[in-house]
């Protein structure tokens, strides 16, 4: 996917020859050396160089606020009113303030560090810290000083003071002042060191901004077509460069600003609208017929009914089998929604016609249980289902090979040994050979990288057969996640991917009861959880999350273990599940607490993909607030697969009620970890959950930035700006159908923009 050198690399600079920054009144060349460290080589670069941030008088916190905000120290309880969503740990705090003292001190063997003390209109006061470059900071911070004050504030309970560590400081000079007064919003640019050291400050970064926009706006192109900017009321790129440099209004501002996130996202969009149009016309997908016997026979046998969810799925896939090009579809459904099912279907009607489809699934525990599944469910149907997994015997290994290769297996469930494995990818795949692979089933897609997808794609595509010269024959693939990625984030990272989405559980599910409890209150829970096994009910513990080695992770589970079996619940079953154990003897404690020989599974977090145990209606996790909210929901979605009442405890220690934080980093871990807890609380609505983890972890890293391909934006952010990609992405795919190699007048801009941004190559329909 496109990266974000991509998109902002290429300079106004390198079209036309605009004045070099040195000749600009008042820069010099001294200062024009730091400036062009910094990619700023001209006029035209200069107003491309945004501000990073507004001092806004009407935007800013009051330091009384802050004091408030603290003061509730029960932060479960804070912001009751204010859906969850909305907790942002992201935003920092900006205040204006005023230097009252300043004080140096040293500590340790020579260190020093310099603090301020700091007051505003709300007459509230706080202390600024700085521990670095405290040369740097004596003389930027001045008693009598004015200055905009950004960061994270913290509160100190024994002091009774709020405190910002190494917060952003801008200093704001009496010019500055009566222009803030006046309620003026000021423009804050990014200074590098250089800058600093070569003498430049905001306001001669305004100054040559303004010479620069003068001289060279007239020049600037416009980069969308005017249609486009009609119909989405986006003012011209001039006028919206010119207010992000000197807004005359927040409203304005906000204008430009749409406008810039809508440019953004509808060139990113572009790409992938161009980059599906490709893939389409170079295709064709396998020819399976969706009116199956076989999948109408399960239907007829099946003890409950589809969900209109499911069906509409169903319906999704028909089309895609009968358009002629291969379906690249994602399959999104909550934990429990079925979507085993679903993908049942699709594989049947690719057997009936004459095709083998494969199945993977992330570990061997879900191959497993699918594999069974759906032994159980085609039984007698003549389909042949075997498992391919890593670690077989030889015999049996050859065995599944032969019958893969000779077409007699109609349905493959295996692991990443589907493709050859994670790792030994040569050795393992020697034998591998499919036959007429029609349909490429992923389960928990989100475990799988894009090259392994990738290989087991080519892998499926050689096994049919191709014409020469023509289009390539290709597998449809179906992908599936519980992994509850916000609908628009899935739209823009699987741009090329059409969604399915199962929105609808099955019919007499009962939602789960969720619980925060504290440490002290263990023991009822323990109690609780007795009388429920005593009702013939089954429980998971989940403990603990020792993120530093397995082995650690595997150690406490094995004490927790023998601890809750010898002093809790000596005369309760109870099974153990963790990392560290052989594959086979993951599976024999699952299978035997399905088949309920145990009463209680105690495991780390490889219980949270996939695992189906009906009858288990607890889950209780220790040290809840060190999970990731998707583990947390997935680890929740064990429990409530039938109609029975089921609970989720998240446990926590008693301390985590109170805001108790001395360091940075330890505060955010916290009051993250509370967010997190009290959104598992507040909604099972996994769409929910996963915006608000978007929020909290920022959207790279819910899937990893490198697999997931979600770009880095200058503008946008693709939590809060869900209208505007709807928009932009809207907008590009209509483009593309209507004019694919931009050839009208109207769209010259917009091809013009690629050009300049050197975003034309393979892959892409050719615009030249
Ligand atoms: P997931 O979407 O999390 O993979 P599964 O496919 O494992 O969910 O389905 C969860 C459970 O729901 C299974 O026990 C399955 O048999 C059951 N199920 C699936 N569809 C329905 C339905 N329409 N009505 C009732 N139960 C269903
Ligand atoms: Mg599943």
């Amino acid at each position: 996917m496109l990266c974000k050198r991509d998109m902002t690399q290429m300079t106004d600079s390198q079209r036309r020859s605009s004045t070099p920054v040195q000749f600009i009144r008042g820069v010099g060349p001294r200062r024009a050396e730091a400036l062009i460290a910094a990619g700023l080589h001209t006029s035209a670069d200069l107003i491309r160089y945004y501000p990073r941030s507004y001092i806004d008088r009407n935007a800013a916190g009051s330091l009384s606020d802050i004091r408030r905000k603290f003061l509730q120290n029960n932060i479960f309880d804070i912001e009751k009113n204010i859906p969850a969503a909305s907790v942002s740990l992201k935003n920092q705090t900006t205040v204006i303030a005023r230097i009252i003292k300043v004080r140096e001190h040293s500590f340790g063997a020579n260190r020093k560090m310099i603090t301020a003390k700091i007051t505003d209109d709300s007459a509230d006061s706080a202390e600024i810290i700085f521990f670095n470059n405290v040369h740097y900071y004596r003389l930027i911070l001045k008693e009598g000083e004015l200055i905009a004050v950004s960061g994270n504030p913290e509160y100190d309970e024994k002091y009774k003071k709020t405190a910002f560590y190494h917060p952003e400081i801008v200093r704001i000079d009496d010019e500055d002042q009566a222009e803030y007064r006046a309620g003026k919003i000021l423009p804050v640019y990014m200074l590098t060191q250089e800058m600093r050291k070569a003498g430049i400050g905001l306001k001669m970064i305004r100054g040559a901004v303004k010479m620069a926009l003068d001289e060279e706006i007239a020049f600037t192109g416009e980069t969308l077509s005017a249609d486009i900017l009609a119909r989405n009321s986006l003012p011209d790129i001039r006028r919206a460069i010119r207010t992000l440099h000197f807004p005359d209004s927040t409203a304005t501002l906000d204008r430009a600003l749409h406008r810039m996130k809508f440019e953004e996202l509808f060139f990113f969009e572009m790409i992938l609208a161009m980059r599906r149009r490709g893939l389409k016309t170079s295709e064709y997908g396998a020819d399976i017929n969706p009116k199956s016997a076989k999948a109408r026979s399960l239907l007829n046998g099946l003890e409950y009914g589809l969900t209109r969810a499911q069906k509409r799925a169903l319906n999704d896939f028909a089309r895609d089998f009968q358009s002629g090009q291969p379906m690249n579809r994602l399959l999104q459904g909550d934990v429990g929604s079925g979507k085993t099912i679903v993908s049942a279907f699709a594989m049947l009607m690719a057997v009936d016609s004459g095709y083998q489809a494969l199945l993977m699934a992330p570990t061997e525990i879900l191959a497993e249980q699918h594999y069974h599944t759906l032994k159980k469910l085609l039984g007698n149907s003549g389909v042949e289902i075997v498992q391919l997994v890593g670690g077989q015997k030889k015999k049996v290994r050859t065995e599944i090979l032969d019958s893969i290769a000779l077409g007699k297996a109609n349905i493959i469930v295996g692991t990443h040994a589907l493709f050859g494995g994670s790792k030994s990818s040569m050795k393992e795949t020697e034998g591998l050979r499919y036959n007429n692979v029609g349909l490429i089933v992923i389960d928990e897609q989100h475990r799988f990288g894009v090259m392994q997808r990738a290989k087991l794609k080519s892998l499926a595509t050689r096994s049919l057969e191709q014409k020469e010269g023509g289009a390539i024959h290709s597998p449809h693939i179906l992908v599936m996640s519980a992994t509850p990625i916000p609908r628009t984030l899935a739209m823009t990272l699987y741009g090329d991917l059409d969604v399915s989405i199962i929105d609808e559980m099955p019919p007499g599910r009962r939602p789960i009861q969720t619980q925060i409890v504290f440490e002290s209150q263990l023991p009822e829970i323990y109690e609780f959880i007795r009388t429920e096994i005593r009702k013939g009910r089954q429980a998971y513990i989940v403990y603990p999350l020792v993120e530093i080695s397995e082995k650690i992770e595997a150690k406490s589970a094995v004490e927790h273990y023998e601890f809750l079996s010898s002093e809790i619940f000596p005369n309760m079953k109870i099974g153990l599940l963790h990392g560290q154990m052989l594959w086979y003897e993951k599976e024999d404690a699952m299978k035997a607490f399905k088949n309920r020989e145990y009463d209680i599974m105690i495991a780390t977090t490889v219980v949270e993909v996939g695992i189906d145990v009906p009858n288990a209606t607890i889950m209780l996790i220790e040290n809840a607030e060190r999970f990731g909210l998707a583990q947390l929901h997935q680890l929740r979605g064990r429990v409530g697969r039938s109609e029975l009442q089921s609970y989720c405890f998240l446990a926590t220690k008693d301390h985590f009620r109170y805001v108790i934080h001395k360091r940075d980093e330890e505060f955010s871990e916290r009051k993250a970890g509370v967010i997190r807890l009290r959104a598992m609380r507040d909604t099972t609505d996994g769409f929910q959950i996963a915006e608000i983890d978007m929020k909290l972890r920022g959207a790279g890293n819910i899937l990893g930035t490198q697999q997931s391909g979600v770009p880095e934006f200058q503008f946008s952010d693709l939590v809060s700006d869900i209208e505007i990609i709807a928009s932009a992405r809207s907008e590009a795919f209509a483009l593309v159908n209507r004019d694919p190699h931009l050839r009208s007048a109207e769209n010259e801009p917009i091809r013009n923009e690629f050009r300049r941004k050197h975003i034309v190559g393979e892959n892409l329909v050719d615009i030249a």
